[in-house]
């Protein structure tokens, strides 16, 4: 691949290439050659690879820098030193490199503007606006592609070129439900670049669509970040027109050749776990300890391919999310997203973590085998989406309504007042807890960890009515809602007991 330079070239070399000052600068690290004897050339291009008789394609390098670039181009090495730098910085701070970054450090603020989309089932076509901007202040691109529907899935989705500053990475840090929650590896991200450079993209990478926000990317992520790196303006992709997630993440994880051997799990945690850490996950099924929350947390605090996701808060987060995020969860329209607050939700997420997963999901890491007859993280989601549905039925449907003035509003606005769920979840564990017949307080720790007949459902269902039937949801007293409005827990529980709601009153042990 080396061409051979003759003297006379060389001399036209050292001339071209001479600045003002009359140095000779490396072309990897721009920094003057100080020893001509050490001035080296060599391609700039990969492309030319074979006889290129331009001398254009060629540059001055460092003799140090030469050898250290081995086989690769200078515009590769140069490459790869900017990305190995980009990496670095990231792990400097303790984080670790996701498609994000790469948008970022090619475009600064200017990425993830959003899409906006009129899709058009009887037609099985789907429009799409691009906006240009981030205030959408300027006219979007309007393209319009023809949908496919799944055979077996039923799934629709089309196939699009699309601009590189309408994709985000899939997945937020932390709470949010994280279809592509893995970082970008550096070696793999470097190949995918170098072979891209030179070569077509032959698989699309895999996105979805939802709502009024960028286009998601879930799959392929090493393609688009390399192809982004390298300068594309668009990129390759088919789109997933509001997939169900959940689904989505199994087909995802299944998908992946390299966890394709690993054992089923009917666990959803435990697929979620195999797709956020990959290679540990892998591993840790391999040796021969049973199972569990706990064991895995510990390998992966252990494990020599470190990563920074720490597992009891992505257990946590994403049993949460699995609660929130379920098909049949009736609450969510009433949760304001993060910490908002705002006059149209009852509750915020925050809150609801705070003052009601606290007590009625099981704090990560459990000790049980996964997928045992003791592991019952499946049903927990499924109780707690149960419950909370019973209590948006009970207090938020077809009552909650912040443009009205109604009695039934006001009575709901004072039932999620911060201090009065700090008071009330606690109450309804305690009643639920005596209800299912739990003797041992531990299980109190575990109240929806297990399986839960339909007839208790009916006395869980009765005693929730019960509580809100009390008068102290409708009292005119000014001064309830002032103290339920004082965030303070033990002020509201005071003033409950005053009112004569207490657990033993909502189970009619006491008058
Ligand atoms: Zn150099």
């Amino acid at each position: 691949m080396k061409r051979q330079i003759s003297d006379s070239e060389k001399q036209i070399l050292l001339e071209k290439n001479r600045k003002k000052d009359g140095k000779i600068y490396c072309f990897i690290d721009n920094e003057p050659i100080e020893d001509e004897k050490n001035i080296h050339f060599d391609h700039i291009d990969p492309f030319a690879k074979s006889e290129d008789t331009s001398l254009d394609n060629i540059a001055p390098v460092c003799k140090n820098h030469n050898l250290a670039k081995k086989d690769m181009s200078l515009s590769e090495y140069r490459d790869k030193l900017s990305i190995e730098k980009l990496f670095k910085s990231k792990e400097d701070n303790g984080k670790q490199l996701k498609l994000n970054d790469i948008l970022e450090a090619k475009f600064q603020n200017d990425y993830g503007f959003i899409v906006k989309y009129d899709y058009n089932s009887a037609k099985k076509s789907i429009t799409v606006k691009y906006y240009l901007d981030s205030k959408q202040t300027k006219l979007p691109d309007v393209k319009e592609y023809p949908v496919f529907e799944c055979p077996i899935t039923g799934l629709n989705f089309f196939y699009a070129q699309v601009p590189v500053n309408n994709i985000v990475n899939d997945g937020k840090e932390e709470s949010e439900i994280e279809l592509q929650p893995r970082p970008l590896i550096f070696d793999h991200f470097w190949n995918l670049y170098r072979h891209l450079r030179v070569n077509t993209q032959l698989q699309p990478s895999i996105c979805r669509i939802d709502g009024d926000n960028p286009i998601f990317v879930f799959d392929g992520q090493h393609k688009a970040a390399a192809r982004i790196w390298a300068g594309a303006k668009s990129l390759d992709v088919k789109i997933f027109i509001e997939p169900d997630v959940i689904k989505l993440m199994k087909t995802n994880l299944v998908a992946h050749d390299k966890l394709k051997q690993l054992r089923f799990y009917s666990s959803i945690l435990a697929d979620k776990l195999a797709q956020i850490y990959g290679v540990n996950w892998q591993k840790y099924i391999e040796t021969a300890d049973k199972k569990t929350e706990k064991g895995f947390c510990n390998f992966v605090k252990y494990s020599e391919t470190s990563t920074d996701e720490n597992p009891v808060k992505q257990i946590e987060a994403f049993i949460v999310e699995s609660i929130l995020k379920h098909k049949d969860n009736k609450i969510l329209p009433y949760v304001a997203p993060g910490n908002k607050t705002g006059k149209q939700y009852a509750i915020s997420r925050d809150s609801l973590k705070k003052y009601y997963f606290r007590y009625f999901v099981t704090k990560p890491p459990l000790d049980v085998e996964i997928d045992s007859k003791d592991d019952f993280r499946n049903q927990e989601v499924e109780n707690n989406v149960k419950l909370l549905n019973i209590l948006a039925e009970k207090t938020l449907i077809n009552k909650w309504n912040p443009d009205s003035n109604s009695a039934e509003h006001k009575k709901a606005e004072r039932i999620y007042r911060a201090g009065s769920i700090m008071a009330w979840f606690p109450m309804l564990r305690n009643v639920i807890f005596n209800k299912l017949d739990l003797i041992n307080p531990n299980e109190a720790e575990r109240i929806l960890f297990r399986n839960i007949s339909n007839e208790k459902w009916e006395l869980i269902s009765k005693f929730v009515d019960k509580l809100f039937s009390h008068k102290i949801w409708i009292d005119n007293d000014p001064n309830i809602d002032i103290v339920i409005g004082n965030k303070k827990a033990e002020l509201t529980k005071k003033l409950f007991e005053e009112q004569g709601l207490t657990d033993k009153w909502i189970l009619g042990l006491i008058e």
